[in-house]
C-alpha cells in the first residue's frame, strides 16, 4: 500500500499528514486505511504465509539478506527520512538504520538452529521417540511506535518473518512513511508478495488490526494503548506481545567510576530527546559520590545542543502532545520542592525541551513514578546501592535498567526487578542481538530479539513416536490382573528407590541406554 506525496495527494479527512517537528515541513501524506482494507491486507498475509512458510529455511534467509542489503543501500535515504519524520539527529537515525539491521541479521541466520527440530528424553517413556519442533505462527501484525520507527518494530518484523510467518505492519501515525518505505524496499527485495505489508492510519487502523484475524500482535507503545490492544484481541484469543514503557533506573555504587557513570546518565536520559522506553529516567546515587556525580552531570548537559540543524545532540519533541506531559512533570516536581539545577519547565520553547537535572526529588513526585519520556534526568541521593537497588525496585514498570560500581556488583544486578540491565554502561542490552528485549510487570512482558525473540513467533508441537512395544502396555484397557502391583513397584523403583522389580528394570535399562 503506497505512501502518496505531498504534491500529488492534497490534504483530505481521509489522509494523515507527515510532519517533521524539528520545522514543521510537512513530509507527506498517507491513507488511513479502514477496518475493511485492514482485512483484506490481512488476507492477502495469509495467502502469501502459506508460500513463505513453506520456503525452507536457506531460502528466506537468502531473501531476508537481500532485503538487508537493499536497505543497507538505501540507508541514506531511510535515515534521512528518519530524521526528518521524527526529529532525531540524522547521526542518531543512521546509528538506528545499523542497530535495525543488525537484528535483521541475526533473525535472518539464526531461525533455521533455533526453529531445528529437538529430541528430547521421553522420561518413563522409553519406548517412545520425543521431539518438539517450531513452526511459524501464520500472520503476525506489528504496531509500532514512532520513537524508533524502524529499530523497534524490526525487533518483531524480522524475527516474525525470519520465522516463516507474514507480516502487517501499522507504524504510529507519527512517523508512517518511513515504515512505509520499509515496506515497499521489502516488496522489491522478497520475492512472495504480500509477505511484508504495511497499514497506514491512526488509532481506529491500529485497532481494527489488533481485532483482525491474526496469530499474534506484536504491539509497542504506552500502557493505556496496550491495554487497549490486548482488549481487542482477546475477542479471537489471539496472543499478544507487549512491549511497554519503562522508568528505567540508574544505580551508582560507592565504589563506580563516577564520571564514567555521570556520562552514561547524561546520554541514556538525553538521547533521542529522552524519548525511549530504556531511557534512564531516575538515577540512585551512593551518598559518597553523590556530588562528583551530579556536577558532572550538569557540566555535560551544559554542553548538550538541542535544535534541528546539523549540530545538534538531541532534536525536537516528536510528539507535540508529549510536551504537554513533560511540562507537567517538571512543574508537579518544583511545586513539591525538587531542584532544578540545569533546564527546567520554563525552558521549553515550542518543540524543544531543554535538557534538565532535577534533585530533591521524592517519590510523591511525578516524576519519579510516571513515565516522563523527555530530556530529565532526577537524581536521587542514598546511602548506598543496596538502597539504590531497593527504590529502583520500587515501581510498576521494569524494563530496562542500568548499574555502575565495582564489588559484587554481578549479583546487585541481577536483583534489579528488569527485564535488562547494563552493567557499567547503558541501554547496551538492546544493541546486541543475541540478547532478548522485553520488561516486567508494567512494561509488559514477551520478548524481541535474540533467540526467545525467534521463539516468540512460533508455536511449539509435540510429537511423541512409538519406537517399540513394550510387553507391558499401559496405554491399553487390556491390562493384566496384577498391573497395579507392577506400577508400584516402578513407581519405587524409579522415583522412591524401593525395591526393584522386572519391569522397572527393564526401563531403568532403556532409560540408561537412551542417555
Ligand atoms: P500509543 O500507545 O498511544 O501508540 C502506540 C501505537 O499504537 C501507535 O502506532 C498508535 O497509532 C497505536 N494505537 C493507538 N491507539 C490504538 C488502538 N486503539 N488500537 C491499536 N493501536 C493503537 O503511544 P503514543 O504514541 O500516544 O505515546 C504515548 C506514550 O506512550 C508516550 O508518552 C510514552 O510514554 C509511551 N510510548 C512508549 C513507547 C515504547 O517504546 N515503549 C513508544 C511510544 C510511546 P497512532 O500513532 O497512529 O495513534
Amino acid at each position: 500500500m503506497a505512501a502518496t506525496t505531498q504534491e500529488s495527494t492534497p490534504k483530505s479527512v481521509d489522509l494523515i499528514e507527515s510532519v517533521n517537528p524539528n520545522n514543521g515541513e510537512v513530509l507527506g501524506h498517507v491513507p488511513i486505511h479502514t477496518e475493511e482494507q485492514v482485512n483484506a491486507a490481512v488476507r492477502r498475509a495469509r495467502e502469501a504465509a502459506v508460500e513463505w512458510g513453506n520456503l525452507t529455511h536457506a531460502e528466506r534467509r537468502n531473501q531476508l539478506v537481500r532485503w538487508r542489503r537493499l536497505l543497507a543501500a538505501q540507508a541514506d535515504e531511510i535515515a534521512d527520512l528518519i530524521h526528518r519524520e521524527n526529529g532525531k539527529p540524522r547521526v542518531d537515525a543512521m546509528l538506528e538504520v545499523m542497530n535495525s539491521l543488525s537484528h535483521l541479521s541475526y533473525a535472518a541466520n539464526r531461525a533455521e538452529k533455533i526453529m531445528a527440530d529437538q529430541k528430547v528424553s521421553a522420561g518413563v517413556m522409553a519406548n517412545f521417540r520425543a521431539t518438539i519442533s517450531y513452526h511459524p505462527l501464520g500472520v503476525v501484525g506489528v504496531i509500532g511506535p514512532w520513537n524508533y520507527p524502524v529499530f523497534t518494530p524490526m525487533g518483531s518484523i524480522g524475527y516474525a518473518l525470519a520465522a516463516g510467518n507474514a507480516v502487517v505492519f501499522k507504524p504510529s501515525e507519527i512517523t508512517p512513511l518511513v515504515g512505509q518505505l520499509i515496506a515497499d524496499i521489502a516488496a522489491t527485495a522478497i520475492s512472495v508478495p504480500n509477505v511484508f505489508q504495511c497499514v497506514t492510519g491512526d488509532g481506529r487502523t491500529g485497532g481494527a488490526l489488533a481485532s483482525a484475524a491474526v496469530d499474534k500482535i506484536a504491539f509497542t507503545g504506552s500502557v493505556g494503548t496496550g491495554k487497549r490492544v490486548m482488549e481487542a484481541a482477546a475477542k479471537n484469543l489471539t496472543p499478544v506481545l507487549m512491549e511497554l514503557g519503562g522508568k528505567d533506573a540508574m544505580i551508582v555504587a560507592d565504589d563506580a567510576d563516577v564520571n564514567k557513570a555521570a556520562e552514561a546518565a547524561v546520554f541514556g536520559a538525553l538521547t533521542n530527546a529522552g524519548q525511549a522506553c530504556i531511557s534512564v529516567e531516575r538515577a540512585y546515587v551512593a551518598d559518597s559520590v553523590y556530588q562528583q556525580f551530579v556536577d558532572k552531570v550538569v557540566d555535560e548537559v551544559r554542553n548538550v545542543r538541542v535544535g534541528g540543524d546539523e549540530d545538534a545532540n538531541i532534536g525536537a519533541i516528536t510528539l507535540p502532545r508529549q510536551i504537554d506531559i513533560i511540562r507537567d512533570h517538571l512543574e508537579d516536581a518544583v511545586a513539591k520542592g525538587a531542584k532544578v539545577l540545569v533546564g527546567g519547565p520554563d525552558k521549553i520553547d515550542g518543540n524543544f525541551v531543554h535538557p534538565t537535572v532535577v534533585t530533591d526529588v521524592t517519590p510523591d513526585m511525578r516524576i519519579l513514578s510516571e513515565e516522563t519520556f523527555g530530556p530529565v534526568l532526577p537524581v536521587i541521593r542514598v546511602s548506598s546501592a543496596e538502597e539504590g537497588l531497593r527504590l529502583a525496585n520500587d515501581t510498576t514498570f521494569g524494563l530496562g535498567s542500568s548499574i555502575f560500581g565495582k564489588a559484587g556488583i554481578r549479583k546487585l544486578a541481577r536483583r534489579i526487578r528488569a527485564g535488562m540491565t547494563s552493567i557499567n554502561s547503558v541501554m547496551a542490552f538492546a544493541a546486541i542481538p543475541s540478547l532478548p528485549f522485553g520488561g516486567v510487570g508494567d512494561s509488559g512482558f514477551g520478548r524481541i530479539h535474540g533467540d526467545e525473540g525467534l521463539k516468540e513467533f512460533t508455536r511449539t508441537k509435540a510429537t511423541a513416536e512409538e519406537r517399540f512395544t513394550l510387553p507391558m502396555a499401559l496405554m491399553s484397557f487390556k491390562l493384566p490382573k496384577n498391573t497395579y502391583d507392577k506400577i508400584r513397584g516402578m513407581v519405587q523403583q524409579m522415583y522412591g528407590g524401593g525395591p526393584v522389580d522386572r519391569a522397572g528394570e527393564v526401563l531403568h535399562k532403556l532409560r540408561r541406554k537412551r542417555r
